[in-house]
């Protein structure tokens, strides 16, 4: 085996940090957009996911949707606190659920606090 390039090894070690501090974001902790800290977990449980600040006691029940990874559903956290700081204008997302009941899509409701809920249509 002939030698390397060394441009070529630098190059593939940056990708290699790159691709490591990327998958370093997708897990929490995250930083709080009120207080600062590195101190946003989530829990996800009966088909909602739970962001919250450890520290402030702030956090948003989201629904636990196919196509969502817990980041986005913190890139929403942010956006609702940023927007109740009035230090952005963010649109609440719309929700768009799978088919269910009428006595399951109201107990989802009163469970959620951020977004709009679309009901599945019935077919
Ligand atoms: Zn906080």
């Amino acid at each position: 085996m002939g030698r390397r390039s060394k441009a070529l090894l630098t190059e593939m070690r940056t990708q290699r940090i790159l691709r490591a501090r990327a998958r370093q974001r997708l897990k929490p902790p995250w930083e709080c957009p009120i207080c600062g800290q590195m101190t946003v977990d989530y829990i996800k449980r009966q088909g909602v996911i739970f962001v919250f600040c450890q520290r402030c006691r702030e956090g948003e029940v989201m629904p636990l949707l196919k196509g969502y990874q817990p980041i986005d559903y913190y890139n929403y956290y942010v956006d609702a606190c940023r927007t109740r700081m009035g230090k952005a204008d963010v649109e609440p997302p719309v929700w768009k659920l799978p088919k269910m009941s009428e006595r399951q899509f109201q107990i989802l409701k009163k469970r959620i606090t951020y977004g709009k809920l679309l009901r599945g249509e019935e077919s």
